[in-house]
């Protein structure tokens, strides 16, 4: 089979803030998928950079004193080495304040404009008349329109969830100096978007199944098919590509040479930074850019993005590079966003966690890898990191399942037999059959990396079983059964070698060190169905993997307790309310839909709500924040009961509870908690940080059973 030729990108972090465990999941799921590529012997190409321009750059620099090249700098630095800490390794990892990224910005601008895509108007803006400079809608703050919650930001209200412009909000002022801002005009360049050869395209783009499957996701081709409208509908607005000075970026080119004064959005140069990355990459390696990016390049394009950049990355930026002469993305693959326990990362609760802190805590960052790849399945769903899941997993999986066939039988083939292996027609019984491997490789490939793990974990049980039934520990003991032993062991030590390929994309540095225990060079996918021959000689087994501890997790989960206040100039990639890597999409909101967050009346009736009588409550011994409630969920004298830990214990005392009604969610998986099984969940409100909680009553009249609906 000739080798593919594969350009793999994910999503650029912006240069302000640190890397956390939500933008993980995207970094870890490319990684895992461009590894696999690699393993698999195709020619990848993995490239990222720093998103380093814009207004929230420059005032980030400014408050600290710096320029801002010497805070991208600095984040650079930073971001290089969480990303290595958690073993993703890019080909390159760049910044788009480079002269690649200029190139092809100003590049794909002239394109553009030379086909009359590109047309200036004039806007009006709130301007800062102290700080002098425009203001993006996240930098005015004001009274919320709608329901009057003061401090909201200029797009939308974080009190009642409205959206409306900047002008509209009560009393507004700039974020930046306190001022009372003025509506001010000033010239914009607009890519027209709404030109019926950009519509035409995306129409067609956006639905396109090439060889390699759909372009899109079905969920993100239906939202494109949302966004463009019926066909004879023109939806798309024209996009807002330029910037007032001051601003850090790119200044636009003018005539005759000479700057226009305006800049370009940080939303223009950011996916253009994958050019840029690559093209630096191209002269470090002396490969060839047009075999990638040209027109009629056959090379496979992917990029990983969060579903909230979708709008960026199915229309905006496949429009630019068909009208201005490049080739467009093989397939785009979204994600969802991480939860931690259920719930959004929350500074206050501990779970917004920051690669550092994981890793400076001590955390096995493959842990972590492992952990996102059994719940990856390549949809665009939310992920959810379950902490008390996560301990068990691990621990069962990676401990319980896959090193343990090592660490049982390494010892004796070592001592015993001077680490000598020996030959068996059980280890062809014991091999991964073809379509097993078929199966593996073809869920990596389409990023479904649980069902690859659950095959492979599969293979583990076998392989588990296999040392059960020889009991090499008990054969050890026996020295007439000398041979049988090194049978058992060498079988065992084979199979542990094809399971280490087939997690090799999930656990990188893990195979590193089998690769040196078991004396082989570098593992191929071709290493995940070849029994090791007879006379290999491996070297001392050395302790793998520790388990992962329940009280590292806590230490975790307080070290990260509000340790990262948020302050007045933090661009609100800072808020835990926001998935802080996609940040700059809320930079001007008002140009594309907020990220969608409908769900239709049957995800809503998967939810049976009930009214429930709180006939118990209790206090939770060696709980900080849990009560246990007994629930009955009818009226009779021997009603339904279910009980349930619900982390109210900061507003109720147990004893007020008694005989209360609530509401409840009665189809919710029971979880295993540390304190016993809690069998449903009682609805309660409180604010963002979790401060002052309300329980739901239903009025007066309702009894317990009633559906809530
Ligand atoms: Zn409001």
């Amino acid at each position: 089979m000739k080798p593919r030729q594969i350009l793999v990108t994910s999503a650029l972090p912006y240069a302000n803030g640190a890397i956390h465990l939500g933008h993980l999941v995207e970094y870890i799921q490319t990684d895992i998928w461009v590894r696999f590529q690699k393993l698999s012997r195709h020619e990848c190409y993995y490239v990222c950079a720093d998103d380093t321009h814009g207004t929230p750059i420059m005032l980030r620099a400014e408050k600290e004193g710096i320029t801002p090249e010497a805070l991208i700098a600095r984040v650079h630095a930073e971001h290089s080495r969480d990303f290595a800490g958690f073993h993703v390794a890019f080909d390159n990892y760049h910044s788009t304040h480079t002269p690649e990224t200029r190139h092809y910005a100003e590049d794909i601008y002239a394109r553009l404009k030379a086909a009359g895509l590109i047309e200036v108007r004039t806007i009006e803006q709130y301007y800062d008349p102290v700080k002098e400079m425009f203001l993006p809608d996240r930098f005015i703050k004001g009274e919320c329109p709608k329901c009057a919650a003061r401090d909201q930001y200029g797009d939308a209200c974080e009190a009642c969830g409205a959206a409306y412009a900047p002008t509209e909000l009560i009393n507004p002022y700039s974020a930046v100096s306190g001022a009372t801002p003025v509506l001010r005009e000033s010239e914009h360049y607009f890519f027209r978007l709404s030109d019926p050869r950009c519509q035409d395209f995306l129409r067609d783009y956006t639905q396109r199944v090439g060889p390699r499957g759909a372009v899109l996701q079905a969920e993100a081709a239906n939202k494109m098919q949302e966004w463009l409208g019926a066909p004879g509908e023109n939806k798309l607005t024209d996009w807002d590509i330029s910037r007032d000075a001051p601003y850090f970026g790119f200044e636009i080119p003018g005539e005759d040479g000479k700057g226009s004064g305006k800049f370009f959005y940080v939303w223009l140069d950011a996916p253009i930074g994958y050019m840029g990355s690559f093209k630096n990459l191209c002269d470090q390696r002396g490969l060839d850019f047009d075999a990638y990016w040209g027109k009629d390049s056959a090379a496979e394009l992917y990029h990983f993005i969060g579903k909230d950049i979708l709008y960026f990355h199915a229309l905006f930026w496949p429009a630019e590079l068909a009208h201005a002469g490049y080739r467009t993305p093989t397939k785009i693959f979204a994600h969802g966003f991480l939860t931690v326990d259920g719930q959004k990362m929350s500074k206050s609760r501990g779970t917004f966690i920051t690669a550092e802190s994981y890793l400076t805590q001590g955390l096995n960052p493959e842990w972590l890898r492992y952990y996102y790849a059994a719940k990856l399945n390549g949809s665009i769903e939310d992920i959810d990191l379950n902490l008390d899941d996560f301990v068990a997993r691990v621990n069962s999986d990676l401990i319980g399942k896959y090193i343990n066939i090592a660490s049982r039988c390494a010892g004796f083939i070592t001592k015993r037999f001077d680490g000598v292996l020996a030959g068996s027609d059980a280890s062809a019984a014991l091999m991964l059959s073809e379509p097993e491997q078929d199966r593996i490789a073809g869920a990596y490939e389409d990023r479904d990396f649980s069902r690859a793990l659950r095959e492979i974990m599969a293979y583990a049980d076998r392989g588990n079983k296999y040392v059960n039934d020889q009991k090499p520990w008990e054969l050890a003991k026996i020295p007439e059964r000398e041979a049988e032993l090194q049978i058992a062991c060498s079988v065992a030590i084979s199979l542990f070698k094809s399971l280490t390929a087939l997690l090799a994309p999930v656990l990188p540095k893990l195979a590193e060190q089998v690769e040196g225990f078991l004396g082989i060079g570098k593992l191929t996918w071709a290493d995940t169905r070849s029994p090791l021959p007879a006379g290999h000689r491996i070297k001392e087994y050395k302790h793998l993997m520790a388990r992962v501890e329940t009280k590292q997790i806590e230490a975790l989960v307080e070290a990260n307790r509000e340790s990262l206040e948020p302050t007045a100039a933090d661009h609100p990639a800072q808020s835990p309310q926001r998935h802080a890597q996609h940040q700059q999409a809320t930079e001007d909101r008002a140009q594309h839909p907020p990220a969608e967050s409908f769900i239709s009346i049957d995800d809503f009736s998967k939810v049976d709500l009930r009214i429930a009588r709180i006939v118990a409550a209790a206090q939770v011994d060696g709980a900080d924040k849990l009560l246990t409630l007994t629930l009955a969920l009818g009226t009779g004298p021997d009603p339904e009961t279910r009980t349930v830990f619900a982390g109210i214990k900061s507003s109720y005392d147990p004893a007020g509870l008694v005989g209360r009604l609530t509401v409840m969610v009665a189809n919710l998986a029971p979880r295993k908690m540390k304190f016993g099984l809690s069998e449903g969940m009682v609805l309660a409100a409180s604010d963002p940080e979790g401060a002052g909680i309300f329980l739901l009553a239903p009025d007066g009249g309702a009894t317990p059973g009633m559906k809530v609906k």
